[in-house]
């Protein structure tokens, strides 16, 4: 059996760090398949290629600025080139120059090069074969086209050993396609689906996941094991742990997630399984974590419990503006949607309400803004009796207000909504109230 690894940017930063995780690579055999990200940052001030491939791209017609980006872009590679002898790295990045300058660049492939390069150097580091993405992996409508994805996979040969870039495909005219940032976690899934791998280790530079950021709560728990769809709940609520898309492949195979740091290689990390197989009572709860930057659009009617067919008249208008709905609470006489603030910004605000307004025969529409929604997300969390307690005792104890809460039956997640101003401190309370009291 084998192992997909994919390695982050951090751990991929300059050749130290790629000497490190091609250790990793070579400590265990069925490590066959490699993916991996463009060079990341290598340290506080510096920046990631793919950032400076993107500022290149925005400035090749400014010759000053683009020189001096593409410089950087150089010496970051010139240095990491330092670990494969007679690698031409010089005429890579002649190609790349011309590339980014000619009329035909688009963004996309340009944005795609930092992965492109890293992954060619790898694999001559590692003596592994290069695989580019763009012989499997397939976009449809800007969208990753799983199937034929898979279909293209599946005739690739598994006796190799491949690098492969992460974070981009082709789509349906041809051109490379990129998913969106981060997307390369997304690539690591493919290719473990692909090879039919028994894991898909994901290597980062944190220990695995925490239950609240370290950055808002020092010392904040590790946690052992997440289930997949508390990991597509945790992504989707702020927690920058993976690619929100990242399980997508994986949907359908039995292939677990092991999350590791390349920098401590010993420590355990955090496995994402279908199923959880250990839920201890002090290992419920596997996140809290929130965002900023939500407008509740409340909908009042009166005798709104009599009328067929209103929710169909209302989502539909939001479908005509293009605006993703994230959350919906409803009461007796109204009815509230929660969307991203960056949802609406690009339309014509006024004119969608003037829509909803008419369609729905609405008695009124208000819109309440910073909102910040936060997610406790965990296992069985509507069986637990007196949990709703304790999460409204610790948020009492540092005065902060509930404006809105939802727990679905079914989910894994209890949402909050809170001023927004509050949000670190509602996480820290919850982490408190919640993890602190068991330890
Ligand atoms: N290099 C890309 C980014 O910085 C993709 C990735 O690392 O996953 O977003």
């Amino acid at each position: 059996m084998a192992i997909t690894c994919k390695f982050g940017g951090t751990s991929l930063a300059c050749s130290r760090h790629i000497q490190q995780s091609c250790r990793i690579v070579k400590a265990d055999e069925r490590r066959k398949y490699v993916v991996v990200s463009a060079p990341g940052k290598v340290g506080g001030e510096s920046k990631k290629v793919t950032d400076l491939l993107l500022a290149c791209y925005a400035n090749r017609f400014d010759a000053e600025v683009f020189e001096s980006l593409f410089l950087q872009i150089k010496e970051r590679f010139l240095e990491i080139a330092t670990l494969a002898n007679g690698f031409p790295m010089e005429e890579e990045l002649k190609v790349l120059y011309a590339q980014i300058k000619s009329s035909e660049a688009n963004v996309d492939f340009v944005l795609s090069r930092g992965e492109y390069l890293n992954a060619k150097l790898i694999a001559a580091y590692l003596g592994y074969e290069f695989l580019d993405a763009t012989s499997f992996i397939r976009f449809q409508k800007g969208e990753l086209d799983l199937v034929a994805t898979l279909a293209l996979g599946k005739r690739l040969n598994k006796e190799k050993r491949y690098v492969i870039p992460g974070f981009y495909g082709l789509d349906e005219h041809g051109h490379v396609k990129t998913f969106s940032r981060g997307g390369s976690d997304i690539t690591g899934s493919i290719v473990a689906r692909v090879f039919d791998c028994e894991l898909y280790e994901n290597w980062t530079d944190v220990d695995g996941i925490y239950v609240a950021d370290p950055k808002t709560v020092k010392n904040s728990r590790r946690v052992g094991q997440v289930s997949f769809r508390e990991l597509r709940e945790m992504s989707y609520m702020g927690a920058s742990v993976l690619h929100a898309e990242t399980l997508m492949p994986l949907y359908e195979s039995p292939i677990p997630i092991l999350l590791k740091n390349s920098f401590q290689p010993e420590a355990e990390g955090t496995q994402i399984l279908k199923k959880r197989t250990e839920v201890s009572d002090r290992e419920v709860i596997t996140c809290i974590t929130g965002k900023n930057d939500y407008t509740c659009i409340q909908i009042s009617k009166a005798m709104l419990d009599k009328e067929l067919g209103f929710v169909k008249k209302a989502t539909a208008v939001f479908e005509k503006y293009h605006i993703n709905i994230s959350h919906t609470h409803s009461g007796l006489d109204n009815l509230c949607f929660f969307v991203e603030n960056s949802e609406y910004k690009q339309i014509a605000f006024e004119a969608f309400v003037r829509e909803l307004e008419t369609s729905i025969d609405a008695d009124k529409i208000k819109g309440h803004q910073n909102i910040a929604l936060v997610a406790v997300v965990g296992h069985n969390l509507s069986g637990k009796i007196g949990m709703l307690a304790k999460i409204f005792n610790a948020l009492e104890a540092r005065a902060i207000n509930v404006k809105t809460i939802y727990q679905s039956i079914s989910e894994c997640n209890i949402i909050l909504g809170i001023e927004e101003g509050q949000l670190n401190d509602c996480i820290k309370a919850l982490y408190q109230g919640l993890i602190e009291e068991k330890e």
